[in-house]
């Protein structure tokens, strides 16, 4: 899964470590929104259409609860062939995912509506672009590997591709790495509800988990990194 050489970046690596522990204990309502969103991508591949999302926050960690926001990052093909960003000024498709989601997933899939958040967009022409011309300056592509080493997919297949692509070309893979921690302390300050550990802390230990010092200590000194 994902892409080799980032799983071994240390930041990644006890990132990781710590998501292991907390997914353990994994909540019923975790394991629930994965399936609500496996049924979406479904229903768009049965148009002909592709999507994928990455899992970010809660639902990553196991510890989603009725009223938890969802965190994602939706992949897709922007609309004929376009590159570049998408967002919902210039495009119409991030738009019909965004109201489509809402829609079926979050009213129809789920006897409880949650609030979904879309976190970032991933045009998968511009990643393919990237790719092909070895865009060494790609934040597109340090998005993507940064996402792929530390969320949870839906729709996996889709995305596989583009990392064995990078995962195949070691120079790029080596500039991308050098900005993978940068996007990493960036999106911790920046989205704390996407990171929230003291915030799952509790909820395990409200169901009665302990979460061992060790554990507590690791985390404390991951957040003061
Ligand atoms: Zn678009």
């Amino acid at each position: 899964m994902g892409i080799p050489r980032f799983r071994n970046h240390p930041i990644i690596k006890e990132f990781n470590g710590l998501k292991r522990f907390f997914r353990s204990h994994e909540t019923s309502v975790s394991r629930q929104r994965i399936r609500d969103f496996k049924k979406f991508t479904d229903m768009i591949g049965s148009t002909g259409d592709e999507v994928a999302f990455d899992l970010m926050g809660s639902v990553n960690f196991g510890q989603a609860k009725e009223h938890s926001d969802t965190d994602i990052v939706i992949y897709m093909k922007c609309d004929r062939g376009r590159i570049g960003d998408c967002d919902p000024e210039n495009c119409s498709r991030l738009n019909l995912y965004k109201n489509l989601l809402i829609n079926t997933l979050v009213y129809e899939y789920s006897s409880q509506t949650y609030p979904v958040q879309v976190v970032d967009c991933i045009n998968l022409n511009q990643l393919d672009y990237d790719l092909k011309i070895r865009n060494t300056n790609s934040m597109t592509l340090v998005r993507f590997g940064f996402y792929r080493s530390i969320c949870r997919g839906i729709n996996r297949k889709l995305l596989r591709e583009y990392e064995n692509r990078l995962s195949a070309d070691d120079d790029l893979c080596k500039s991308i790495e050098q900005s993978l921690a940068d996007c990493f302390f960036g999106l911790i300050h920046s989205s704390q509800h996407s990171f929230s550990f003291q915030k799952y802390i509790e909820r395990l230990q409200d169901d009665g988990f302990k979460v061992p010092d060790s554990m507590a200590n690791k985390i404390k000194s991951y957040l003061n990194t």
